[in-house]
């Protein structure tokens, strides 16, 4: 029977039995009334032993009762006990993270929404030189670098910041804020100095063989004009190599050229002015009429005079490789569309022609370096490869973002977009 019918029938069977005594000896309403008296006793100590031992934790075994008091009690100790478990299992759980955290190479801090430190693990420690009694420290009086403070309080965390590591200066980290919870922030720093080098490794390589080529390739073609002057054409096989050798000499030195550029644009130092961006347009899109041997087939509309803070040589390489695409990947009748125009946000230069378009798939990978889309059409356009990625690395120096849209059999768009803070003329 459940505790509860049972007291029911104990308290009815207490209540008959007390009433037939107190009906035989005449003293009903007293013996009543002294029944009711005892149970509010009885009932009353119990509430206080109960109270007693809640208000103790209720902790370990609870007093010897019965009835529903039991049951009660019983109930507690049962959510008690799991509770209990629960919370072992999430100390557990707790305790396990805290060590996978504290055994990772990379240094991993919270950051609160005043950037006070909540947590750091021991990479922390060891590479960001932070301590126990750090906690609760403003990350920015620990870690003074302006690059950093600047990245912190951007609030935009999209792209890592490189810093040294304030323990060692010849160790480079890859610092990455990632916002989480309610203002919460993780910060992750990684050791790259090995990537970096590598890096740089690469870099001066590439920027040696090329420098070295240009010279061998040089004399090659003078030889190879020469050659040509010299033919006779007496024999069209002659004629037709010396043709082929210079034309795939050219391309060498235009490949030669752009890896040039592209190691000039990783590693130089920026050198900002302020640039006539109509006047550059204008210069570009009349280069670019000319060279064209069918009718005039750029329109340039420029709806903002805005003027650039930034390199010159860069962004006059970066438009001529976009209107270059534009012209040489559609109809020789076809229309090109050159627009600069602004918005409150920013400066835009749109490209825009009505070529063959660029498969949705391929998009993503176009501005890698020696990607070229492979098509039978394109593989007769010359080209290396190399002009999207000079634009990609060209806009970045600029704090700028190149947006590619295209349709198949209906043409492209390429769009740089410049924040207004580089505007700098009124
Ligand atoms: P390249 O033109 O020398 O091959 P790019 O880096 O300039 O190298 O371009 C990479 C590839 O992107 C090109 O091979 C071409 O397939 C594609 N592409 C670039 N611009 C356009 C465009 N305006 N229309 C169609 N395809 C384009």
């Amino acid at each position: 029977m459940h505790p509860w019918h049972q007291e029911f029938t104990r308290l009815i069977l207490l209540y008959l039995s007390v009433f037939l005594v107190g009906g035989l000896t005449g003293y009903l309403v007293q013996t009543l009334l002294l029944l009711t008296l005892i149970i509010l006793f009885i009932q009353l100590s119990q509430i206080r032993r109960f109270e007693k031992w809640i208000s103790q934790g209720g902790k370990g075994e609870y007093p010897k009762t019965s009835g529903i008091w039991e049951e009660i009690y019983y109930q507690i100790y049962r959510i008690k006990k799991s509770e209990k478990r629960r919370k072992k299992k999430l100390r557990k759980l707790i305790e396990q993270f805290r060590q996978s955290t504290e055994a990772l190479p990379d240094a991993a801090v919270v950051l609160d929404n005043n950037d006070e430190i909540e947590w750091a693990n021991k990479a922390a420690r060891q590479i960001l030189g932070l301590q126990q009694i750090d906690k609760g420290q403003r990350l920015i009086n620990l870690i003074r670098y302006p690059e950093f403070i600047r990245y912190l309080k951007s609030g935009s965390y999209s792209e890592p910041v490189i810093l040294p590591s304030p323990v060692n200066n010849c160790i480079i980290l890859e610092v990455r804020i990632i916002p989480y919870g309610s203002g919460l922030r993780l910060l992750l720093a990684q050791d790259v100095t090995q990537l970096k080098k590598m890096q740089t490794i690469r870099k001066d390589f590439v920027a040696n063989v090329s420098h070295e080529l240009r010279t061998p390739l040089t004399v090659l073609k003078g030889y190879l004009e020469t050659m040509k002057d010299m033919d006779d054409g007496g024999s069209p096989l002659l004629t037709t190599s010396f043709k082929e050798m210079l034309g795939q000499t050219e391309r060498m030195q235009h490949l030669v050229d752009d890896l040039l550029f592209l190691t000039r644009l990783e590693t130089q130092q920026k050198k900002q002015q302020c640039i006539d961006i109509p006047a550059l347009l204008s210069q570009i899109c009349k280069e670019g009429d000319a060279l064209e041997s069918a009718s005039r087939r750029i329109e340039l509309t420029l709806e903002s005079s805005a003027h650039i803070m930034g390199e010159e040589q860069d962004l006059r390489s970066a438009f001529t490789n976009l209107l270059g695409n534009a012209l040489k990947y559609s109809p020789d009748d076809s229309l090109v569309e050159v627009r600069w125009y602004q918005t409150e946000t920013e400066i835009i230069l749109a490209i825009k022609d009505y070529g063959e378009g660029i498969p949705e798939t391929e998009i993503p990978r176009i501005t890698e370096r020696f990607y070229r889309v492979d098509t039978k059409r394109r593989k007769k356009i010359p080209g290396t490869g190399l002009g999207l990625a000079i634009v990609k690395h060209a806009l970045m120096r600029h704090d700028a973002q190149l947006e590619i849209t295209s349709k198949m059999g209906e043409g492209s768009s390429f769009n740089c977009h410049f924040p207004i803070k580089r505007h700098c003329n009124d």
